[in-house]
This record gives structure tokens, C-alpha cells and sequence, in this order.
């Protein structure tokens, strides 16, 4: 037996990594198994050379729990090592990349978030271990086994072992604090986390199988349980699958979500860096809490993070699905990553796929898309509200659906309104509703008109009409409540009021009498006889203001009270009986503020038990 002093100047270096990773003890096990699968994936390249004699065989990874004697065993059929080789990897390299690691990160111990996805490599075992050993043996003819043993102390033992077969068994004697990792529910869990689709089959103890003989009769059979996919669709070629072969992995990936995909987008770059993947756009619903980081990131089919951000644009962690690159660091602090000129290529390359596919479905089905785009919306709104490039592709296939949908793009819309909707200063005025039934009465109002009206509903619409309104000078956005529609498209046209200078302004102090005047601003205008006597209308400027200030980005004007205008049409009918009336006058006033908050389903409660009250009593 040899004794020897690994090559650290840290006295202990144990305790530090114990107490380091403290939160995310269980990583050991994906560290070890990956250097299991690098060991395999190295022989087969040596055969696949000449360089190895014998056969390659179908080798496999086993993880046995001995609970009798505490220990955890991580086993491979690899190339295993010499004794040279143990002495140069595990005492002098693997150590002196943990130290430097530990050296690096000591102040940042704050950051844990970052910490799971560090690879520790061969050390992180000493996290759960009091003791390690390995028993290796090299696929080179004639070098003798070897088994490795240190206790966590710098100094180890190295001595011959009988081992027969080549490969490398790894022991990990688990301390009192980590016995959790005796347990065959908690490894088969992190396996799979960790290896779900790990290149090399993982053996986890074995499993009962009922076979059929030629003559019919069944025989029970004990087969090894493998826990992984070792060929996981992404990384097959897209001519291999068929779309079934798409939906079956999405299940594969989410088997607790029970919704089919809407598409997908199959990942493939080998340059200017390595990716592969698969993006699925899942129908979302409105409540984006819980839809982000469904996106698992892969480095060479090992497990990282579900949390890609920083390495996938925002807008798109709405996505579902994997992505896969050996390119992305991973030993670096979240912050880095975001800086990284390899991350910022991924992302900008994944932004244009994603792109490039909305297109040519839009292209290639049109109606399709457009059945597909309630569903959709969200993702391509707060892309184009957020990545200029993405905004600019989503000129192409962004849709604007009508209230009777209808869906034009952007350029359609201009030329579809162009003639009607522009006003008396050269805007073209869009109109928009957000609740088809809450603003039922103005969409009716401007649909009489001829005008279009969109229906734009999602919470980041808002934002959005902002950023249209800055990319094309004379377009403006009013949602159909914003004002009387004469007023949101001002024409040439005067508009003379039937009711004369001194009746309008009796009407105006009379109404201001009767409605608070800290809710309404009260507005005379000459509208149609056929337009409501009142409406309430919300300013298009102070309210989108506010929504924007709700969903982000717009400090401070949350605090805004709402601003309503009580806009009186002078040329309704009930005016002049307003005027005339020797009592109920404040009736009216209020029957028909109640009326317009009717129309906009705001009336309810007292307000509503009051209304139907007068309006028994008016009768
Ligand atoms: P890394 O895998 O990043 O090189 P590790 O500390 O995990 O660092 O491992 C150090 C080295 O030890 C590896 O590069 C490899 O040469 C050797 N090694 C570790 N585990 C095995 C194994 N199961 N079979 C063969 N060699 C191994």
C-alpha cells in the first residue's frame, strides 16, 4: 500500500466544500455519473478507432445503495484508470480544479442560486462522503486494478485491487448528515432530474417484466430497471421524427401536463457554436405565473437548470422544451453568463429561429396561424415589445385580429383604415377594444361609422401600442372608450349643437350639480340624436398610463386616481327635457349617468339597487 498527500496547499479542504455547497449537496451525483458517461463515451471512441482490444459490448452505468454498510456505489464499464493515471487525475488535477473553484467562490456563497449548476467534478463526492474509494481498472491489456482511498483528510491510499472487468466503481461511504442518499426514493428522484437523458443506459436496481413465450405462456422475469432515454428526440435529426414523435417527447418532458403543443421549433446549429434542442409553444393561459422556466438547458444531455434566464431571451422562457450546448459556461456566476458574447449568439440565434418558424407557418397556413394566434399572442406581443430584432421579423406575421375576427397584419391594417380613419390632422386613428362586452355600446357606435375595431386584449397591449406609436409616425391608438367617437376621429366637419349658447350653459351647471364633480369631468358635446345622451369615457393617454404602470415599467403612477370624462351629448333628445323639467331633473341626470355606466357594465351594488329603485319610480 502507498500513502501519499494530494496536492492542495488548503490544509482541509473538505469541510469547506461541505459547508460551501451546503444547499446543493445533491449535485455529487450527476457529477459522478457524468464522468461515468465520459469514461464509456471515451472507450467507444477508442474502439471506434482501433485504439481498444476486445469488444465494446453495450455498457451501462449502475447505482447500487448498500444500506447495510452506508455506502453508495456509482459503477461504470469505461476506460478506467491506471494507477498513473489515478495519481495524476485524482491527486493532482481534479484537486487542484476544486481548490482553485472554492479559491474563486469563496465570497460569493450568497449566490446559490448559481451554485447547483458549478461542476465540482470528482470532489463534489466529499460533500456527502466521510470516505471515497475508487476501484479502477484501465482498458489497457495487462494494467493491474487499482483502489483509491481517502477519508477526507489530504492524505489518501493507494494499493492493487483484484477487479476483473474494466471500469470504475466509485464508493461513497455517505456520512450521518447526508443519509438521504441511502434512500432508493430519493436517488431514483434525482437520477431522474439529473439523468433523465443521459447518453449511456443507468442501471437502478431491477424491476419485474412479463414476458410471453412462443407457445403463449407468460413468465415473470427480472430485467435491470433503466432510468434514462439514452436517445432523447433532440438529438436525432428532424427527418427522423414525425410530428407524433414531437408530441410523444413534449409528454416525455412534462408528463404532470396534459395539454398537446401548439408547434415546435427543432434547434440545430453547428456554428459559430454547438446547440440542439427542441422549443414547444404551449397554449398558455392568461396567468403567466407558473409558465415560466419550463425550459430545461442540457449541456451534452446532462442536466443543468430549468432557469435559462439570461441565456434565452425573457419572452421566450414562455416556451416549453430543451435546449442542449456543450458552448455554454457553466462554471460562471449568473451575471457573467448574461455578459457572455457565446450566450448573447445563442440567444440572438434562438430569437431568429423562433422567428424565422412563425413566419413560414404564417406563410404556408394562413388560416391556421390565425386560429392558432389567441394562443400565441402573449409570446409574440412581449417579444416584439422586447427584442428589436424580433419586433422587426414580426412585421411579417404579427396579427391584429378585429372584434369580428377578422386579422390584418400591421400594413393590411394601415390600408384597410387609411381612407376612413384618418383624421382632420393626418393621423391615422386605430381604434381598439379590450372587452368586447364591457365596451360593447362604443364598439356598436363606431362599427355604424364603418370603422374597424381590434380586439387587444392581452395585459402587455398597452405597452406595446406605445411602441408602434414611436415606430410609425402618424399612427395613434384609442381604445373605443377613450372619447365619443366623433372625437377620437376628428374630421373638418363643425358639429352644431340643436340646443343654444345660453341652454348649454344652464345644462352644463345643472348636470355639475348633480354629479360629483371629484369623479367626472363634464364635457358637452354635439353628437348624433342617436348616440347615448351620456357616456362615460376614460382619456386614452392618462388610462393607458396607468395600465402600463400596472404591468411594469411606469413607477409611480399607480397612485393616479382614474380620470373619467361624463361626455353630454347636447343633441339627445332628454336635454331639452332636462331643461324644461319642473321636478325629477336630478332623476334624469342620474337615470342617465346610471344608464351610461349600464352600457359599460360598471353599475353595481348600491348604485345598481338605486338605479332599479328610480327606475320603478320614474315608470
Ligand atoms: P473533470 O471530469 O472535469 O475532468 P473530475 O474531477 O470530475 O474533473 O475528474 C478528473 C479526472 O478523473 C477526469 O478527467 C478523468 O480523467 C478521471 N476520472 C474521473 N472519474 C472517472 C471514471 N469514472 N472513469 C475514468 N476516469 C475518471
Amino acid at each position: 500500500m502507498n500513502k501519499g498527500q494530494i496536492n492542495i496547499s488548503t490544509e482541509n479542504i473538505f469541510p469547506i466544500i461541505k459547508k460551501f455547497l451546503y444547499s446543493d449537496h445533491e449535485i455529487f451525483l450527476r457529477e459522478l455519473i457524468s464522468n461515468a458517461t465520459d469514461a464509456t463515451l471515451k472507450l467507444k471512441h477508442l474502439f471506434s478507432i482501433g485504439e481498444a482490444k476486445g469488444t465494446y459490448g453495450s455498457p451501462i452505468i449502475e447505482i447500487k445503495i448498500d444500506k447495510e454498510n452506508k455506502t453508495l456505489h456509482i459503477i461504470d464499464q469505461g476506460i478506467g484508470m491506471t494507477e498513473e493515471e489515478v495519481n495524476k487525475y485524482i491527486n493532482e488535477v481534479a484537486f487542484s480544479g476544486a481548490e482553485e473553484f472554492l479559491k474563486k467562490y469563496e465570497d460569493k456563497i450568497e449566490d446559490t442560486g448559481i451554485i447547483g449548476h458549478f461542476g465540482l467534478g470528482f470532489y463534489s463526492a466529499f460533500m456527502v462522503a466521510d470516505k471515497v474509494e475508487i476501484i479502477t481498472k484501465s482498458y489497457k491489456e495487462n494494467a493491474p486494478a487499482v483502489h483509491w482511498t481517502c477519508d477526507g483528510s489530504p492524505e489518501f491510499t493507494i494499493e492493487k485491487a483484484d477487479k476483473k472487468e474494466r471500469g470504475t466503481e466509485i464508493i461513497l461511504h455517505i456520512s450521518e448528515e447526508d443519509k438521504e442518499f441511502l434512500d432508493e426514493g430519493r436517488i431514483n428522484e434525482l437520477l431522474l432530474k439529473y439523468n433523465r437523458f443521459m447518453p449511456i443506459p443507468i442501471k437502478h436496481g431491477t424491476r419485474e417484466e412479463i414476458k410471453t413465450d412462443d407457445n403463449g405462456k407468460e413468465e415473470k422475469i427480472i430485467v435491470d430497471n433503466i432510468i434514462n432515454n439514452p436517445n432523447p428526440a433532440w438529438t436525432k435529426k428532424p427527418s427522423e421524427l414525425t410530428e407524433q414523435d414531437y408530441k410523444d417527447f413534449y409528454h416525455e418532458l412534462y408528463p404532470t401536463q396534459f395539454d398537446e403543443p401548439l408547434f415546435h421549433i427543432h434547434l440545430n446549429v453547428d456554428y459559430p457554436f454547438h446547440l440542439t434542442g427542441i422549443l414547444y409553444f404551449p397554449k398558455l393561459t392568461t396567468n403567466l405565473d407558473n409558465q415560466q422556466n419550463k425550459i430545461q438547458l442540457y449541456q451534452n444531455q446532462v442536466f443543468v437548470t430549468d432557469n435559462v434566464e439570461g441565456i434565452v431571451p425573457d419572452f421566450l422562457r414562455l416556451l416549453r422544451g430543451v435546449i442542449d450546448s456543450p458552448d455554454i459556461p457553466l462554471n460562471v456566476s449568473r451575471s457573467y453568463l448574461q455578459s457572455d458574447a457565446a450566450v448573447k449568439k445563442i440567444s440572438g440565434h434562438i430569437t431568429k429561429k423562433v422567428a424565422d418558424k412563425l413566419n413560414k407557418l404564417f406563410k404556408d397556413n394562413r388560416e391556421d396561424f390565425e386560429k392558432k394566434w389567441n394562443d400565441i399572442k402573449l409570446i409574440i406581443e412581449y417579444g416584439m415589445l422586447t427584442e428589436d430584432k424580433f419586433y422587426k421579423k414580426a412585421q411579417e406575421f404579427a396579427l391584429y385580429p378585429t372584434v369580428d375576427n377578422k386579422y390584418f397584419t400591421f400594413s393590411e391594417l394601415k390600408e384597410q383604415t387609411k381612407e376612413l380613419q384618418t383624421d382632420k390632422d393626418g393621423n391615422l386613428v386605430l381604434l381598439y377594444a379590450s372587452d368586447k362586452d364591457q365596451q360593447h355600446t362604443f364598439i356598436e357606435n363606431a362599427k355604424n361609422k364603418g370603422y374597424q375595431v381590434l380586439l387587444l386584449d392581452t395585459p402587455i397591449i398597452p405597452h406595446l401600442l406605445q411602441k408602434l406609436e414611436m415606430e410609425n409616425e402618424k399612427v395613434k391608438f384609442a381604445r373605443v372608450d377613450a372619447d365619443s367617437i366623433d372625437n377620437l376621429i376628428k374630421k373638418e366637419i363643425e358639429r352644431t349643437s340643436i340646443l343654444s349658447k345660453e341652454e348649454q350653459e344652464k345644462l352644463e351647471k345643472i348636470i355639475k350639480e348633480n354629479v360629483p364633480e371629484e369623479q367626472y369631468s363634464v364635457q358637452l358635446e354635439a353628437l348624433d340624436t342617436d348616440t347615448m345622451p351620456f357616456l362615460i369615457t376614460r382619456p386614452e393617454f392618462m388610462r393607458r398610463y396607468k395600465e402600463m404602470s400596472m404591468t411594469g415599467g411606469m413607477p409611480g403612477l399607480n397612485d393616479l386616481p382614474d380620470s373619467f370624462n361624463l361626455v353630454v351629448n347636447t343633441n339627445h333628445p332628454l336635454m331639452e327635457k332636462i331643461l324644461k323639467a319642473k321636478k325629477n331633473k336630478e332623476k334624469y341626470i342620474q337615470q342617465a349617468l346610471d344608464l351610461a355606466k349600464l352600457s359599460q357594465n360598471i353599475l353595481t351594488g348600491k348604485e345598481l339597487t338605486g338605479f332599479i329603485k328610480r327606475s320603478f319610480d320614474l315608470m
